[in-house]
């Protein structure tokens, strides 16, 4: 089983960068042994101009059996049968097997980690792949499919079942070659690592539910917006419904908050943050972090959840106040959540300072084991991100199973839209809100999530409250009432 990855260079950028990249020095040859065999990295070429390198993967087919997941089927079945698990393609076809060694192998370039010269893995540059034998269901125009969207240059040629045979056919295999002028080598081997095993459709081991965050984690930045992004999950996950589903909706979930990134006119932010000076409003997105702020500290919170955390300028802000000491950022989007990581520095910052943070990638409406316990949680602008019916997903989530002492909610009251002076008439103010709601409608909605999990709520405007049409951004803040209903099960009984 045999993957090359090879690239051009100049006298300014040698081809040999490869090697820093995919931290395996050109002039040795590696052995790493796998849970299913050895894989060797090699350089069959290695000079400024070009440099090759190749990934083999010797499989022990013993192993395979051992410990795969067809272990334990197939004995004392029909003898072809057992003898098949010994005897099949798996040596030589590129599969979830290579997939799972070129992950392992190249586990750093995968992530784009490069210590010796951290600014290599950020700049793409010419890649070309070759896989002599890889099993395609689907044939080359799957493949073409599949990795043209990412921008590589595909040549896939059938393998002929047999040469001197030619009327035989041709078989499931392909020689496939791929060619990129603009891609990161981490980008390749993310591709890689997860359309592998999609074009086999035959993992060699038992797919389960932590393989969904696998999923959006290598298919961050690429997947949510591919056009083959279901049958690329549904493969992958190996056909499990249920996984397949939890999956789809997290990744459009991904897609529509992408989206909702590159949206070029951020109202709320429409005034400069760095414009202090007295004639200029305060931009609402500050007002509205202070005035969660301020809730935030009369409650006596300590540990807090920023459930839709977004780029994490709450994060941020907690963090500058002592009295929080715990800080939980939840969102959806791994872009988003990146962005926090950066904005915070997490990866400079020191020891004690880092106990008090957790980015944590979720979706708001699944229920969720890790947040629950905390003092407060805050939902600024996110539930008119979701679908209306979706809503009563995140109400539970969060009121129902996380159960949180306070919970502060904002949403744009859209009664205020009239007063933006740039926003067209019947507009909402962002690309991806699903709703924006009337003040009546906000309250109506919080009084009955209140009344049905046992909360106090009360409303409070932010920014400049105009007498006709209200404030730009509506909160409301909610408590537990009672201590005696502080229990789920008696909560759900209320
Ligand atoms: N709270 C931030 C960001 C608001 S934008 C702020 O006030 O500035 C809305 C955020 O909610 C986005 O980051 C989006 O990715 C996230 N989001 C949307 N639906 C979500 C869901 N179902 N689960 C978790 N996060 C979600």
């Amino acid at each position: 089983m045999f993957l090359t990855i090879s690239t051009t260079g100049s006298a300014q950028r040698p081809a040999t960068d490869l090697g820093y990249l995919l931290h395996k020095h050109p002039e040795k040859a590696q052995a790493f042994s796998t849970s299913y065999g050895t894989a060797h990295v090699l350089y069959p070429e290695a000079d400024a101009e070009r440099c090759t390198a190749a990934l083999l993967l010797e499989v022990d087919a013993v192993a395979l059996v051992r410990r795969g997941k067809g272990k334990g089927k197939g004995r004392g079945g029909a003898p072809d049968a057992a003898l098949a698990q010994y005897v099949n393609d798996r040596p030589y076809a590129a599969s979830s097997l290579l997939a799972v060694a070129l992950g392992s192998v190249f586990s750093s370039a995968m992530r784009g980690v490069c210590t010796a010269r951290p600014e290599l893995p950020g700049t793409p540059r010419p890649l070309r792949v070759e896989v002599p034998a890889l099993p395609a269901r689907g044939g080359a125009d799957l493949v073409r499919r599949l990795f043209e969207p990412l921008g590589w240059t595909v040549t896939a040629e059938p393998v002929p079942l047999d040469t001197e045979f030619p009327d035989w056919g041709d078989s499931r295999y392909i020689r496939l070659a791929l060619q990129a002028e603009s891609l990161t080598l981490a980008e390749a081997l993310r591709h890689l690592y997860v359309l592998l095993p999609v074009l086999d459709d035959a993992k060699h081991y038992w797919v389960s539910p932590d393989e969904v965050d696998k999923l959006l984690r290598v298919g961050d930045g690429w997947l949510a917006g591919h056009p083959e992004r279901e049958l690329i999950t549904r493969r992958y996950l190996s056909h499990r419904w249920s996984l397949t589903r939890q999956a789809k909706e997290r990744l459009e979930l991904v897609r529509l908050a992408e989206a909702d990134d590159s949206e070029v006119e951020d109202l709320d932010n429409a005034v400069e943050p760095e414009a202090e000076d007295e004639e200029r409003p305060t931009p609402l997105a500050v007002q509205r972090r202070e005035a969660i702020l301020g809730v935030l500290r009369a409650s006596g919170a300590a540990r807090v959840l920023d459930l839709g955390c977004g780029q994490g300028q709450l994060v941020q802000a907690l963090l500058k106040d002592p009295a929080f000491t715990e800080i939980v950022g939840v969102d959806v989007s791994m872009r988003a959540l990146t962005i926090a990581a950066r904005r915070l520095k997490l990866d400079r910052m020191g020891e004690r300072q880092a106990s008090r943070v957790t980015l944590l990638q979720g979706s708001l409406a699944y229920t969720d084991k890790r947040l629950k316990g905390y003092d407060a949680a805050v939902l600024s602008e996110v539930i008119e991100h979701l679908d209306l019916p979706r809503l009563p997903a995140l109400e539970y989530a969060v009121f129902g199973s996380a159960r949180p002492r306070t919970v502060c909610v904002t949403t744009p009251n859209v009664e205020y839209n009239v007063r933006w002076e740039s926003l067209p008439a019947g507009h909402v103010r962002h690309g991806d809100h699903r709703f924006e709601w009337t003040r009546e409608e906000f309250c109506g909605w919080a009084r009955t999530v209140a009344e049905r999990h046992g909360y106090d709520v009360e409303f409070l405007p932010v920014g400049p409250d105009d007498p006709e049409v209200g404030p730009p951004t509506q909160m409301a803040v909610f408590r537990l009432d009672t201590p005696k209903i502080d229990t789920p099960k008696e909560a759900k009984a209320a």
